[in-house]
């Protein structure tokens, strides 16, 4: 598409230097766009990829080099006006432009938001050396030196996926790791009870104490540095590295004030339209109503997984050049999936889990590799899989089709067959 056939469309902004607007400006390109693309990056590294953040890159076995997401000559075939190092502060839609945190303003004609999350904090601690969340290469880096020595103890807030990595390579490198957990059991947002508990039972396995149940107080320390995590009973968890791993948070709060909706996330239809004319959103900032779980009470839903920033961020560019050039956008349509590894275990998931759906294991055993079903109101919502890569892709194309349970369970007895 040449810029005549793109309309209007001259100058795209691209806001998020990350996988979402990487994969947004390799979209316009692709799509034939032949004008200036800025991209405003926060960070200061060209885009890299996160999920190696709390395997490979922490336990020192892959270099930092490896995790680009282009290598640097193949980025500048994308010509991109690039401002790294550089926030947005403040969008004005009517007057397309953004100000941003070096005092300068950048007038656009299309805008994708892709400005991901950020981790949450535990509220009003003191600021302690060795108490680390890990988003960032940088913050991966911090946390690699802190626990390459193999003596220290590692204190992980918060069992969900991002912690239980970092739990899995901190032992695997030797150092004695606690997990405490406020729920009853870990990875209850992303499995559910039942499977949470069965998925961490690799960690019971290999030396991790995982303490569910349990309610943080305080962070101690001494000099500076963090000493232990007080807990609600009184009782200190010893520490020489605290890593809170409590959830993310999507990154609008610079957006308040601009006229877009945001309610935890960039609120957008079902075409990634922002709501206002050229402006999209893309990625873990990026909130909308997902056809693939029409009829679910769910189904907008924000998701801060890699599969579906890479994908966005392609789509909100081609709607983009598509409604600029006088077509109509296409609704993004996707069922989600991501991956974790912990210690020999690779954790799949197509879908959504939810706590009241059925869940139903149809290959191996919850003690070691296995699959399940999950099940809603007669349908398929998602599909599980540990250590069965097999088990679980076959499984995409059935939920975006909305399966019933029976299909899903026919599918699966076909699978299992032999
Ligand atoms: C340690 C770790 C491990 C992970 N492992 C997995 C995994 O195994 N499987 C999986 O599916 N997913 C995994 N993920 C999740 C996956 O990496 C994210 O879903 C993905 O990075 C989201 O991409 P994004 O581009 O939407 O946002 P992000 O990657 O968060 O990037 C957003 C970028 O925007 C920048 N930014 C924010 N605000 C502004 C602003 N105002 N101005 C300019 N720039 C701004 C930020 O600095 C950041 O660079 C992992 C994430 C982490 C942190």
């Amino acid at each position: 598409m040449t810029s005549q056939q793109s309309g209007a469309l001259r100058h795209v902004v691209v806001v998020g230097a990350s996988l979402a607007g990487l994969r947004a400006c390799e979209s316009l390109r692709e799509e034939g766009f032949d004008g200036t693309i800025t991209l405003v990056g926060a960070e200061h590294e060209i885009p890299y990829d996160r999920p190696p953040l709390s395997k490979k890159v922490l336990a020192g076995e892959w270099e930092v080099e490896r995790i680009r997401l282009r290598k640097a000559d193949d980025f500048e075939s994308l010509a991109l006006a690039l401002r790294l190092g550089v926030r947005a502060t403040a969008l004005d839609t009517h007057a397309r432009t953004l100000s941003l945190d070096d005092g300068t303003t950048v007038v656009y004609d299309g805008l994708i938001l892709a400005t991901g999350a950020s981790p949450r904090r535990l509220p009003d601690q003191p600021l302690l050396a060795g108490v680390v969340e890990l988003r960032t290469l940088a913050d991966s880096v911090n946390l690699r030196d802190r626990i390459a020595g193999d003596t220290a103890r590692v204190t992980v807030i918060g069992a969900g996926f991002i912690g239980l990595e970092v739990a899995a390579t901190a032992r695997a490198l030797g150092c004695a790791v606690t997990v405490l957990e406020g729920a009853p059991s870990p990875l209850i947002r992303g499995l559910g009870v039942e499977m949470g508990a069965a998925v961490a039972g690799v960690h019971a396995r290999n030396g991790v104490h995982l303490r569910c149940g349990v309610q943080v107080a305080s962070l101690e320390g001494e000099g500076g540095q963090v000493t232990g995590v007080r807990l609600g009973d009184g009782s200190l968890v010893a520490s020489d590295v605290v890593v809170v791993g409590i959830g993310v948070a999507p990154n609008t709060q610079w957006l308040v004030g601009s006229g877009l909706t945001i309610g935890d996330g960039i609120v957008c239809d079902a075409t990634l339209s922002a709501g206002v004319p050229g402006v999209y959103a893309a990625g873990d900032c990026a909130r909308w109503p997902n056809a693939a779980f029409a009829g679910f009470d769910d189904q907008e839903m924000r998701v801060e997984h890699w599969t579906n920033a890479a994908e966005q961020g392609a789509a909100a560019a081609r709607n983009l050049l598509l409604v600029a050039g006088g077509g109509e956008a296409e609704p993004f349509s996707s069922v989600p999936f991501f991956w974790s590894d912990q210690f020999d275990s690779r954790i799949q998931f197509v879908g959504r889990a939810h706590g009241d759906d059925e869940v139903h294991v149809f290959a191996g055993s919850t003690d070691g590799a296995f699959a399940a079903l999950y099940g809603y109101q007669g349908r398929l919502r998602g599909v599980l899989g540990v250590s069965m890569p097999r088990m679980v892709m076959p499984f995409r194309a059935l939920l975006a089709a909305n399966a019933t349970w029976a299909e899903a369970l026919a599918k699966a007895a076909s699978l299992t067959a032999g």
